[in-house]
């Protein structure tokens, strides 16, 4: 199965054992956390949880 980083859209391989899988996974080409969900190899939701660059620009507010 293959999903589409949400974060930097690179295509990430998952093999048989996420056909059914619902949880965190990483993606290898920008770091970012997403969160999936497969059943029977068919995504149904891809959520990004966070990314993975620490951008200290991001020290806005508060
Ligand atoms: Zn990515």
């Amino acid at each position: 199965m293959r999903i589409n980083c949400v974060s930097c859209g690179h295509k990430v391989d998952l093999d048989e054992a996420y056909d059914n899988y619902e949880g965190e996974v990483k993606c290898f080409a920008c770091s970012a956390i997403l969160e999936i969900k497969a059943v029977e190899a068919n995504l149904r939701s891809v959520t990004l949880v966070r990314t993975a660059a620490r951008r200290s620009s991001e020290n806005s507010g508060k």
